[in-house]
């Protein structure tokens, strides 16, 4: 039955017994008959609807007043109402402290910082790593806490894709990573990894690379020697002698070559992340590697020079030059005789850019992306032949992020390739603005 008939048919009876009073006794009767019926009909009102005030007061929690008819029904509604409410309630405080139980057992620092980076909430192994307390710094600006500067443009980057190495503050012996991810309106999760024993195994790792490669060069130095000693000799020596002879110098420069490589990129590895901020005089240093490419082409190609820009480069002259002579000398050797190669310097959108341009066999998409790791190889026996050590992108890629710069990898196969070094706006330096001294160039 629908809510308001309840209402419709006791106001009815009443009614219908006043006229059945009126028609029997009088007009009197029924008038005061109706009169005293609706009095007690709205006394019951204002009783329930005082009894659900009550209830509603002491937060419903308690089971429905009982009652009959309308009263009864809108009674037995708001406690199902309720009911169901409060299971929700509960289910979701479970869920939350399920959630901050799985939390404090991660063995990774969580802090949730709001939209100003604040800190809201610290995790128990934040407090460990970051040195944090969960209730006296909460509200606290995070880089208030962890002071370092890298850290500080790490937060104002806001580049969620990066992460970053520093000291813990709480011990310095500990090394973190760090990483930042948004989430709800402006919110973000700082999530704090220990990475000393990672660090650890990699810098023995390194130095035991370093370490290898720096052992077998001397012997490797003296072995060469004789065999180019025993090649020169005036004596007639037996052609075939001659022959593995030949092959024997060729092995060991290869190895030098690869040592060498080898030794650059864990100098790189294990140098601080700054770099030496020097002048670097770019016009000058493409005409150089002009002529570094023209002794390695040896006539069998046409070298171009387009220096489009006058600006100098803030960098370390060292590293930039054995960059720079890798993608030249990549471009010469896998260039086939009659090709073309282009340097240039120009200037795109405010960023410095150094490329190199070649005809050459160029490289299929699918290798693209692997190219700058180390022994990454397109065709194997083709660096061979051309006394490659599959170093030298590794090499390149290397000093570029350490010059905050990136590498450009653009190919056609059977076209040629164009490599080119981006680097950020602020290492230019306007060619009007460069100071004295000027620096020479590393033979
Ligand atoms: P490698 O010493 O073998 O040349 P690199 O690290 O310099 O090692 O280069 C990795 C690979 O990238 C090379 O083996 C080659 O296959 C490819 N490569 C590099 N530069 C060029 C280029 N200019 N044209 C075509 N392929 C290239």
């Amino acid at each position: 039955m629908g809510f308001w008939w309840r209402p419709l048919i006791t106001l009815f009876v009443i009614a219908l017994i006043a006229l059945m009073l009126w028609a029997g006794g009088g007009q009197f009767l029924a008038f005061k008959f109706a009169v005293v019926a609706l009095l007690v009909y709205l006394v019951r009102q204002l009783w329930q609807e005082n009894r659900l005030v009550r209830w509603l007061e002491q937060g419903g929690d308690k089971p429905a007043p009982s009652d009959i008819g309308v009263w009864g029904d809108i009674f037995y509604r708001l406690e199902k109402l309720q009911k169901r409410r409060s299971q929700s309630q509960s289910e979701l405080v479970t869920a939350l402290c399920r959630f901050q139980h799985a939390a404090e057992a991660v063995p990774d620092g969580i802090v949730i910082l709001n939209g100003q980076d604040r800190i809201e909430w610290c995790n128990p192994a934040s407090r460990r790593l970051l040195g944090l307390g969960a209730e006296r710094d909460r509200g606290q600006y995070i880089h208030y806490l962890i002071r370092q500067s890298d850290f500080v443009d790490f937060l104002n980057a806001r580049d969620y894709s990066r992460q970053l190495n520093i000291n813990s503050p709480a011990n310095r012996d500990i090394k973190l990573m760090v990483q930042l991810v948004p989430f709800g309106a402006e919110q973000k999760l700082l999530m704090v990894r220990d990475v000393t024993e990672l660090e650890r195994v990699d810098a023995m790792r390194r130095d035991f690379v370093a370490n290898v490669s720096h052992e077998l060069r001397t012997p490797l130095t003296v072995v060469g020697g004789f065999v180019e000693t025993l090649n020169d000799m005036d004596k007639p020596a037996d052609a075939d002698l001659k022959h593995y002879f030949g092959i024997m110098i060729n092995h060991t420069r290869r190895m030098q070559r690869l040592l060498d490589d080898l030794l650059t990129l864990s100098r790189l590895e294990s140098s601080p992340n700054t770099v030496a901020e020097e002048q670097v005089h770019m016009p000058e240093l493409m005409r150089e590697l002009a002529r570094e490419a023209e002794s390695l082409s040896r006539g069998r190609h046409a070298i171009r020079l387009a220096i489009d820009s006058q600006d100098w480069l803030s960098g370390s002259l060292q590293e930039l030059q054995s960059a720079f002579s890798n993608l030249v000398s990549n471009a010469v050797r896998y260039t086939p005789d009659g090709g073309e190669i282009t340097l240039r310097w120009f200037g795109q959108n405010g960023h410095p850019v150094f490329a190199v341009t070649d005809t050459g066999e160029g490289i299929a998409s699918e290798h693209i992306p692997r190219l700058t790791e180390r022994f990454y190889r397109v065709d194997r026996s083709r660096s061979r032949e051309t006394g490659g050590t599959g170093l030298g992108l590794a090499i390149v890629k290397h000093i570029l992020t350490r010059h905050k710069a990136r590498l450009d990898i653009q190919s056609t196969p059977g076209k040629g390739s164009t490599f080119s070094a981006i680097f950020p706006p602020e290492r230019l330096i306007p060619a009007q603005t460069e100071q004295k001294p000027r620096l020479s160039l590393v033979k």
